[in-house]
């Protein structure tokens, strides 16, 4: 940490800084330039408040020269996590893709659907079976039933399953039907719940929360690492912004920023990051060139009667032209799909 200190602090409020500082066990550096003194505060403590000392007088400014994420970080383990479930690998050469529509609607709705996954080439099918909606009084899912019906779709089109869980009392029941633990952007702060996650060994994708940092998110990561589940990876759905036109912004910047800072792989949503059917396309492409792990996208062969996130979801055809498109765009930057 390095504390830099107002020009005309006093040199009683220059020692009371490094008092605290070595009252907290740090090792103390202070340089005395021709304006100004800058202390260096050595020591590893990731839970230190950097408040303690900012509102100190004399203080101008303290920063962190440390992430506050150990395991989560590029520092602690320099080559990529490399996920493997079943034939699958999240976070290799291979972008994975995972797509299915937002919920699990009924047994005929999801056997389609499982089809035209299949046959894109995606190995991972998605559907919620228990939905946080915005509003108490929005489908809700079908709760088990839907894990029943998607662990059959699946199973039949030799895919994998990735289904949200909301609460610790579903973790049990969830883990029967899914390969793949889902924590949404409402729970991604939900610290029980991730804690949890982390005592089991199924691999968690942990959605960005709707106004999260991108550290607050790799905090989260950690939360679940640091429970002992290694099987984490991210997925970056777009945050709430000032702009309305879309549901949320994407942040695309996210993918580089989170490869930079961590080793996790981070996948994008372009589904809830834009909201809308045809702006998903084009995000779903800018994903891939950036060097986003895999996608997760909506479909629906009926998407106006969808009964969640309709206006979101791709229709089967533009959804398979898509998945053509990608191949050629990670193609040009030495992957697969
Ligand atoms: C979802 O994937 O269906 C979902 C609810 O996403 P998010 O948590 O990103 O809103
Ligand atoms: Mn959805």
């Amino acid at each position: 940490m390095v504390v830099i200190l107002e020009k005309n602090a006093t040199p009683e409020q220059i020692e009371n800084v490094v008092k605290h500082l070595e009252g907290f066990g740090f090792q103390v550096h202070k340089s005395v330039g021709a304006e100004k003194t800058i202390i260096g505060a050595i020591g590893v403590k990731p839970n230190f408040d950097t408040r303690t000392i900012s509102i100190l007088d004399g203080v101008e400014d303290v920063y962190r020269v440390t992430t506050p994420f150990k395991l989560a970080s590029r520092s602690f383990h320099e080559k990529n996590t490399v996920i493997k479930i079943k034939d699958v690998e999240i976070g290799g050469n291979q972008v994975m893709l995972m797509a299915g529509p937002c919920s699990v609607e009924n047994e005929d709705q999801i056997f389609r659907l499982a089809e035209i996954v299949a046959k894109s080439g995606a190995k991972i099918l998605r559907g919620g079976a228990f939905k946080p909606r915005t509003s108490p009084y929005s489908f809700q899912g079908l709760g088990e039933e839907g894990l029943k019906l998607m662990r059959a779709a699946a199973d039949k089109y030799n895919l994998l399953v990735i289904t949200e869980v909301m609460q610790i009392a579903h973790i049990e029941l969830i883990e029967r039907y899914t390969d793949i633990f889902q924590v949404g952007a409402r729970n991604m702060q939900n610290f029980s719940l991730i804690k949890e996650l982390g005592t089991t060994n199924k691999p968690v994708m942990l959605k960005r929360g709707i106004a999260a940092t991108i550290e607050e998110w790799l905090m989260s990561a950690e939360y679940i690492l640091a429970n002992g589940n290694k099987n984490v990876f991210l997925c970056e759905r777009g945050i709430r912004t000032f702009e309305s036109y879309t549901r949320n912004t994407f942040d695309l910047s996210a993918i580089p920023v989170v490869h930079k800072k961590s080793h996790l792989p981070v996948i994008a949503d372009p589904s809830h990051a834009t909201g809308l059917r045809d702006q998903v396309p084009p995000m779903a492409r800018a994903a891939v060139a950036a060097g986003a792990d895999g996608l997760m996208i909506e479909i629906h062969d009926d998407p106006e009667k969808a009964l969640s996130d309709g206006p979101q979801a791709l229709l089967p055809d533009t959804f398979l032209k898509l998945v053509d498109e990608l191949k050629l765009i990670a193609q040009a930057i030495g992957r697969t799909i």
